[in-house]
């Protein structure tokens, strides 16, 4: 469908131990990491990539690990929950996980008639385990210990928290093409057409909230999903044409990227499907090796010196 975003591309966020980090989400979340890299605006610090077997768009959260950040403060203007969607009967070999490896577990609760089993990782960062109405299809990234039959599929949904939801909801509507699907008290859901999965954006309203902070264990953007450039830049003119700030295309390697400011506060991004991480590695070696976009790879050596030690 064109012009219509088509869900959820990947979400980042912000860590503090690269290691921690790494052993969280590869082994207790048992994630596929998918590209081992550095922030491209600052390559000392590592930039990860998690996701399904090919990160396919839709799966692939990232983390920016920054050693002894403060942790920020989830609130208004951001993005506050991360929903992955998981198999039926699965949540409680979750909670018994979660449990055993001290994770921070909230009790179950219900959400438009889908059960979420709310945690947070090691930084404190917002996640839910969401069992979906419709089966997620899916084919997850399984490990030893995290089968086929639990594994997480790849995102159900982003929570944005605002002040007052009417500017981003017309943004969603207007040009994202997304449609309200229902309300829950201050919760209401988006759904976009264009996709059966990673679909929904949730737009928590919160008049007296207090803002957020960005900081280890908060969400730094969202990027949503565009099939390539020509789409993307049509995109591009929408959102200049509503008086918003929005970037020129940038190159992130593994995609195209746009940015802007949307007008609740939280930075959204548009990114590309194309070219995908297989640009630089083979599908069976991705995130096994140090990644550098070509402008630092004579700074190779400095670079590897300056990163932390990463124990597979
Ligand atoms: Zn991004």
């Amino acid at each position: 469908m064109k012009n219509t975003i088509a869900g959820i591309h990947h979400i980042t966020a912000i860590a503090g131990n690269a290691q921690r980090n790494y052993d969280f989400y590869t082994k207790v979340l048992g994630l596929r990491m998918v590209k081992r890299t550095v922030n491209f605006d600052d390559p000392g610090t590592y930039h990860f990539y998690y996701g399904n077997e090919n990160g396919t768009p839709g799966t692939i959260l990232t983390f920016f690990p920054w050693e002894g950040i403060v942790g920020g403060r989830p609130g208004t203007g951001m993005a506050t929950d991360i929903g992955y969607s998981v198999a039926q009967g699965s949540l409680d070999f979750w909670a018994e996980r979660f449990e055993r490896n001290g994770v921070k577990v909230q009790p179950q609760t219900q959400r438009f008639g889908e059960t979420v089993l709310p945690f947070q990782d090691p930084d404190g960062l917002n996640i839910d385990l969401i069992v979906p109405r419709e089966p997620d299809s899916r084919v997850p990234w399984t490990t030893s210990e995290v089968k086929a039959d639990a594994a997480t599929k790849g995102f159900h949904s982003i929570t944005l928290t605002l002040k007052s939801i009417a500017p981003t909801a017309s943004l969603l509507t207007e040009v994202f093409g997304y449609e309200l699907k229902g309300q829950e008290g201050d919760r209401y859901r988006f759904i976009t057409p264009a996709a059966d999965t990673a679909s929904i954006i949730d737009l928590v309203e919160a008049p007296q909230g207090a803002r957020g902070l960005n900081g280890g264990g908060t969400n730094h953007h969202v990027a949503f999903r565009v099939p390539n450039e020509e789409v993307q830049m049509e995109f591009r003119e929408k959102i200049l044409s509503r008086g918003l700030h929005i970037t020129p295309k940038i190159n992130r390697d593994y995609f195209y990227s746009l940015y802007f400011r949307e007008p609740g506060g939280v930075l959204f991004e548009l990114a590309t499907d194309n070219p995908g991480f297989t640009v630089d590695e083979p599908l069976n070696e991705l995130g096994t090796h140090l990644k550098l976009p070509a402008q630092y790879e004579s700074s190779r050596a400095a670079i590897e010196k300056t990163l932390p030690a990463l124990n597979s």
